[in-house]
Protein backbone atom coordinates (compact mmCIF):
# COMPACT_ATOMS: atom_id res chain seq x y z
CA UNK A 1 0.00 0.00 0.00
CA UNK A 2 1.74 3.50 -1.22
CA UNK A 3 1.72 5.08 2.53
CA UNK A 4 4.11 7.73 1.28
CA UNK A 5 1.42 9.16 -0.82
CA UNK A 6 -0.06 10.77 2.92
CA UNK A 7 2.12 12.23 5.04
CA UNK A 8 3.80 10.88 8.48
CA UNK A 9 1.84 13.03 10.70
CA UNK A 10 -1.94 11.93 9.39
CA UNK A 11 -2.22 9.10 11.46
CA UNK A 12 -2.42 11.38 14.83
CA UNK A 13 -5.31 13.38 13.65
CA UNK A 14 -7.29 10.04 13.08
CA UNK A 15 -8.12 8.45 16.34
CA UNK A 16 -10.78 6.40 17.53
CA UNK A 17 -11.96 9.61 19.68
CA UNK A 18 -11.25 12.62 16.75
CA UNK A 19 -14.30 14.27 15.91
CA UNK A 20 -14.37 13.49 12.13
CA UNK A 21 -16.25 14.81 9.07
CA UNK A 22 -16.53 13.59 5.47
CA UNK A 23 -17.82 16.25 2.97
CA UNK A 24 -18.58 14.48 -0.71
CA UNK A 25 -19.75 15.69 -3.73
CA UNK A 26 -20.29 13.54 -7.20
CA UNK A 27 -16.85 12.24 -7.59
CA UNK A 28 -16.98 10.02 -4.88
CA UNK A 29 -20.33 8.11 -6.72
CA UNK A 30 -18.67 8.84 -10.13
CA UNK A 31 -17.16 4.76 -10.07
CA UNK A 32 -20.41 3.70 -9.53
CA UNK A 33 -21.28 4.86 -13.03
CA UNK A 34 -23.28 8.18 -12.15
CA UNK A 35 -21.77 11.13 -14.10
CA UNK A 36 -21.11 14.18 -12.40
CA UNK A 37 -22.56 17.80 -13.72
CA UNK A 38 -18.79 18.92 -14.50
CA UNK A 39 -17.52 15.66 -16.33
CA UNK A 40 -17.46 15.13 -20.06
CA UNK A 41 -20.18 13.16 -19.48
CA UNK A 42 -22.22 15.94 -17.95
CA UNK A 43 -24.38 16.63 -20.98
CA UNK A 44 -27.95 15.51 -21.87
CA UNK A 45 -29.88 16.22 -25.15
CA UNK A 46 -27.31 19.20 -25.47
CA UNK A 47 -28.65 20.58 -22.25
CA UNK A 48 -26.52 20.87 -19.10
CA UNK A 49 -27.95 20.02 -15.50
CA UNK A 50 -27.49 23.88 -15.11
CA UNK A 51 -30.71 24.46 -17.43
CA UNK A 52 -32.72 21.87 -16.25
CA UNK A 53 -32.28 21.68 -12.11
CA UNK A 54 -33.79 24.75 -12.40
CA UNK A 55 -37.02 26.26 -10.91
CA UNK A 56 -37.69 27.78 -14.09
CA UNK A 57 -37.31 24.84 -16.31
CA UNK A 58 -39.63 23.14 -14.35
CA UNK A 59 -42.03 26.20 -14.85
CA UNK A 60 -41.54 26.19 -18.36
CA UNK A 61 -41.64 22.24 -19.15
CA UNK A 62 -41.66 19.80 -16.05
CA UNK A 63 -42.07 17.23 -18.63
CA UNK A 64 -38.72 18.08 -20.09
CA UNK A 65 -37.27 18.29 -16.35
CA UNK A 66 -38.89 14.87 -15.18
CA UNK A 67 -37.29 13.13 -18.17
CA UNK A 68 -34.20 14.14 -17.31
CA UNK A 69 -34.89 13.02 -13.60
CA UNK A 70 -36.18 10.30 -15.04
CA UNK A 71 -33.04 9.10 -16.93
CA UNK A 72 -30.72 10.00 -14.09
CA UNK A 73 -33.25 7.86 -11.62
CA UNK A 74 -32.93 4.85 -13.96
CA UNK A 75 -28.87 5.60 -14.25
CA UNK A 76 -28.47 5.46 -10.33
CA UNK A 77 -31.09 2.58 -9.81
CA UNK A 78 -28.74 0.42 -12.09
CA UNK A 79 -25.54 1.58 -10.22
CA UNK A 80 -24.27 0.18 -6.65
CA UNK A 81 -22.42 2.06 -4.15
CA UNK A 82 -18.67 1.58 -4.84
CA UNK A 83 -15.37 1.21 -2.24
CA UNK A 84 -15.57 4.91 -1.50
CA UNK A 85 -19.50 4.65 -0.31
CA UNK A 86 -18.00 1.53 1.99
CA UNK A 87 -15.31 2.88 3.10
CA UNK A 88 -17.10 6.24 4.14
CA UNK A 89 -19.29 3.58 6.11
CA UNK A 90 -16.72 1.99 8.01
CA UNK A 91 -15.76 5.26 9.15
CA UNK A 92 -18.94 6.15 10.28
CA UNK A 93 -18.56 2.66 12.23
CA UNK A 94 -15.16 3.04 13.78
CA UNK A 95 -15.07 7.08 15.14
CA UNK A 96 -16.80 7.72 17.99
CA UNK A 97 -17.99 11.55 16.61
CA UNK A 98 -18.73 11.11 12.49
CA UNK A 99 -20.76 13.37 10.54
CA UNK A 100 -20.97 12.62 6.97
CA UNK A 101 -22.04 15.74 4.63
CA UNK A 102 -22.78 14.76 1.22
CA UNK A 103 -24.13 17.48 -2.08
CA UNK A 104 -25.05 14.45 -3.29
CA UNK A 105 -28.96 13.67 -4.11
CA UNK A 106 -28.19 10.30 -5.35
CA UNK A 107 -29.22 8.30 -2.09
CA UNK A 108 -26.06 5.72 -2.66
CA UNK A 109 -24.36 6.88 0.66
CA UNK A 110 -27.64 5.29 2.57
CA UNK A 111 -27.59 2.49 0.56
CA UNK A 112 -24.34 2.07 1.23
CA UNK A 113 -25.19 2.09 4.73
CA UNK A 114 -24.37 5.17 5.91
CA UNK A 115 -26.47 6.82 8.81
CA UNK A 116 -25.27 9.55 10.12
CA UNK A 117 -25.62 11.62 6.59
CA UNK A 118 -26.70 15.49 6.02
CA UNK A 119 -27.79 15.59 2.59
CA UNK A 120 -27.29 19.22 1.85
CA UNK A 121 -29.16 19.31 -1.58
CA UNK A 122 -31.69 16.76 -1.11
CA UNK A 123 -32.63 13.53 -2.52
CA UNK A 124 -34.01 12.32 -5.60
CA UNK A 125 -35.68 9.42 -4.45
CA UNK A 126 -38.21 11.79 -2.26
CA UNK A 127 -41.10 14.35 -4.13
CA UNK A 128 -42.57 17.61 -3.31
CA UNK A 129 -45.97 17.80 -3.92
CA UNK A 130 -46.26 22.03 -5.18
CA UNK A 131 -49.74 22.62 -4.20
CA UNK A 132 -49.48 21.20 -0.82
CA UNK A 133 -46.23 21.49 0.02
CA UNK A 134 -46.50 17.34 0.84
CA UNK A 135 -42.77 15.81 1.01
CA UNK A 136 -42.80 11.42 0.26
CA UNK A 137 -40.69 8.84 -0.71
CA UNK A 138 -41.30 8.27 -4.70
CA UNK A 139 -39.16 5.10 -5.77
CA UNK A 140 -40.97 4.23 -9.27
CA UNK A 141 -38.37 3.48 -11.80
CA UNK A 142 -38.83 4.12 -14.89
CA UNK A 143 -41.55 6.54 -14.07
CA UNK A 144 -44.79 5.18 -15.27
CA UNK A 145 -46.28 9.20 -16.04
CA UNK A 146 -44.37 11.67 -16.99
CA UNK A 147 -44.14 13.96 -15.73
CA UNK A 148 -45.62 12.66 -12.39
CA UNK A 149 -49.09 13.81 -10.15
CA UNK A 150 -49.97 13.50 -6.79
CA UNK A 151 -52.69 12.25 -5.47
CA UNK A 152 -54.44 15.72 -5.15
CA UNK A 153 -53.42 15.97 -9.23
CA UNK A 154 -51.11 18.51 -8.67
CA UNK A 155 -47.69 18.13 -10.15
CA UNK A 156 -44.58 16.92 -7.85
CA UNK A 157 -41.11 18.00 -7.94
CA UNK A 158 -37.87 16.17 -6.86
CA UNK A 159 -36.99 17.22 -3.84
CA UNK A 160 -33.78 18.33 -4.18
CA UNK A 161 -32.12 21.97 -4.10
CA UNK A 162 -32.32 23.44 -7.43
CA UNK A 163 -29.80 26.02 -9.27
CA UNK A 164 -30.94 29.61 -8.16
CA UNK A 165 -32.76 28.05 -5.03
CA UNK A 166 -32.44 28.73 -1.29
CA UNK A 167 -30.58 25.58 0.65
CA UNK A 168 -32.89 24.63 3.59
CA UNK A 169 -31.81 25.96 6.87
CA UNK A 170 -31.60 23.27 8.77
CA UNK A 171 -29.17 20.40 6.80
CA UNK A 172 -26.71 23.92 6.54
CA UNK A 173 -26.66 24.85 10.06
CA UNK A 174 -26.31 21.24 11.27
CA UNK A 175 -23.48 20.89 8.07
CA UNK A 176 -21.44 24.25 9.85
CA UNK A 177 -21.64 23.33 13.37
CA UNK A 178 -20.37 19.80 12.51
CA UNK A 179 -17.38 21.85 10.40
CA UNK A 180 -17.08 24.23 12.96
CA UNK A 181 -16.51 21.43 15.93
CA UNK A 182 -13.89 18.66 14.07
CA UNK A 183 -10.71 18.06 14.33
CA UNK A 184 -10.50 16.34 10.77
CA UNK A 185 -12.15 16.80 7.54
CA UNK A 186 -11.93 14.53 4.73
CA UNK A 187 -13.26 16.37 1.17
CA UNK A 188 -14.03 13.95 -1.40
CA UNK A 189 -14.54 14.02 -5.04
CA UNK A 190 -16.50 17.89 -5.09
CA UNK A 191 -15.48 20.66 -7.62
CA UNK A 192 -15.74 23.47 -4.70
CA UNK A 193 -17.60 25.77 -6.97
CA UNK A 194 -21.18 25.19 -5.52
CA UNK A 195 -21.99 27.64 -3.04
CA UNK A 196 -22.60 28.16 0.26
CA UNK A 197 -21.39 24.13 0.03
CA UNK A 198 -18.21 25.17 -0.44
CA UNK A 199 -17.79 27.09 2.77
CA UNK A 200 -17.62 24.00 4.78
CA UNK A 201 -14.09 23.21 3.98
CA UNK A 202 -12.83 26.82 4.80
CA UNK A 203 -14.92 26.84 8.42
CA UNK A 204 -13.27 23.57 9.49
CA UNK A 205 -9.76 24.56 8.63
CA UNK A 206 -10.91 28.29 10.22
CA UNK A 207 -11.78 26.55 13.01
CA UNK A 208 -8.28 24.62 13.40
CA UNK A 209 -9.07 21.21 11.60
CA UNK A 210 -6.73 19.05 10.08
CA UNK A 211 -8.11 18.91 6.48
CA UNK A 212 -7.93 15.80 3.88
CA UNK A 213 -8.44 16.12 0.40
CA UNK A 214 -9.33 13.05 -2.33
CA UNK A 215 -9.82 14.44 -6.11
CA UNK A 216 -8.82 13.38 -9.28
CA UNK A 217 -7.36 17.05 -9.64
CA UNK A 218 -6.49 20.24 -8.19
CA UNK A 219 -9.90 22.00 -6.93
CA UNK A 220 -9.96 25.75 -4.69
CA UNK A 221 -9.54 23.12 -1.45
CA UNK A 222 -5.93 22.20 -2.62
CA UNK A 223 -4.09 25.26 -1.50
CA UNK A 224 -6.22 24.91 1.75
CA UNK A 225 -5.57 21.14 3.05
CA UNK A 226 -2.96 19.80 5.01
CA UNK A 227 -2.88 16.51 3.05
CA UNK A 228 -4.03 16.62 -0.94
CA UNK A 229 -4.56 13.02 -3.18
CA UNK A 230 -4.93 13.16 -6.41
CA UNK A 231 -6.82 9.96 -7.35
CA UNK A 232 -9.99 7.93 -7.60
CA UNK A 233 -12.06 8.05 -4.23
CA UNK A 234 -12.68 4.80 -4.37
CA UNK A 235 -8.96 3.82 -4.37
CA UNK A 236 -8.02 5.86 -2.09
CA UNK A 237 -10.12 5.57 0.59
CA UNK A 238 -9.46 2.10 0.92
CA UNK A 239 -6.00 3.04 1.52
CA UNK A 240 -6.25 5.54 4.08
CA UNK A 241 -9.12 3.18 5.80
CA UNK A 242 -6.17 0.62 5.82
CA UNK A 243 -3.69 3.43 7.23
CA UNK A 244 -6.62 4.12 9.98
CA UNK A 245 -7.26 0.71 10.98
CA UNK A 246 -3.97 -0.26 11.33
CA UNK A 247 -2.24 2.56 13.59
P1 LIG B 1 -18.93 18.57 -9.62
O1 LIG B 1 -19.51 17.80 -10.76
O2 LIG B 1 -18.89 20.04 -9.68
O3 LIG B 1 -17.42 18.08 -9.38
C1 LIG B 1 -17.08 16.73 -9.27
C2 LIG B 1 -15.69 16.64 -8.70
O4 LIG B 1 -15.37 15.29 -8.49
C3 LIG B 1 -14.61 17.22 -9.61
O5 LIG B 1 -13.76 18.05 -8.85
C4 LIG B 1 -13.87 15.98 -10.13
O6 LIG B 1 -12.49 16.22 -10.36
C5 LIG B 1 -14.08 15.02 -8.99
N1 LIG B 1 -14.07 13.61 -9.35
C6 LIG B 1 -14.60 13.01 -10.44
N2 LIG B 1 -14.44 11.69 -10.39
C7 LIG B 1 -13.80 11.42 -9.23
C8 LIG B 1 -13.35 10.24 -8.59
N3 LIG B 1 -13.55 9.03 -9.13
N4 LIG B 1 -12.73 10.34 -7.40
C9 LIG B 1 -12.51 11.55 -6.82
N5 LIG B 1 -12.91 12.70 -7.38
C10 LIG B 1 -13.55 12.65 -8.56
O7 LIG B 1 -19.68 18.06 -8.31
P2 LIG B 1 -20.00 18.77 -6.92
O8 LIG B 1 -18.82 19.52 -6.42
O9 LIG B 1 -20.62 17.72 -6.07
O10 LIG B 1 -21.11 19.87 -7.23
C11 LIG B 1 -22.10 19.65 -8.17
C12 LIG B 1 -23.54 19.71 -7.70
O11 LIG B 1 -24.18 18.77 -8.54
C13 LIG B 1 -23.87 19.29 -6.33
O12 LIG B 1 -24.73 20.23 -5.83
C14 LIG B 1 -24.64 17.96 -6.44
O13 LIG B 1 -25.87 18.04 -5.75
C15 LIG B 1 -24.98 17.84 -7.86
N6 LIG B 1 -24.71 16.51 -8.46
C16 LIG B 1 -24.98 15.37 -7.76
C17 LIG B 1 -24.72 14.14 -8.33
C18 LIG B 1 -25.04 12.90 -7.53
O14 LIG B 1 -25.90 12.93 -6.66
N7 LIG B 1 -24.33 11.79 -7.79
C19 LIG B 1 -24.18 14.03 -9.61
C20 LIG B 1 -23.93 15.22 -10.31
C21 LIG B 1 -24.18 16.45 -9.71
Amino acid sequence: MPRDKFPWELHNFFKKGSRVVVLTGAGVSAESGMPTFRGEDGLWRNYRAEELATPEAFTRDPKLVWEWYDMRRKIIHGCKPNPGHETIVKMEVYFEDFQLITQNVDGLHRRAGSKNVIELHGNLWRVRCVEEGKIFDFMEVPLKAVPPLCDCGSLIRPDVVWFGEAMPIEPLEAAFTAAEGCDVMVVVGTSGIVQPAALIPILAKQNGAYLVEVNLEPTPFTGLADCSVLGKAGEVLPELWNLIKDQ
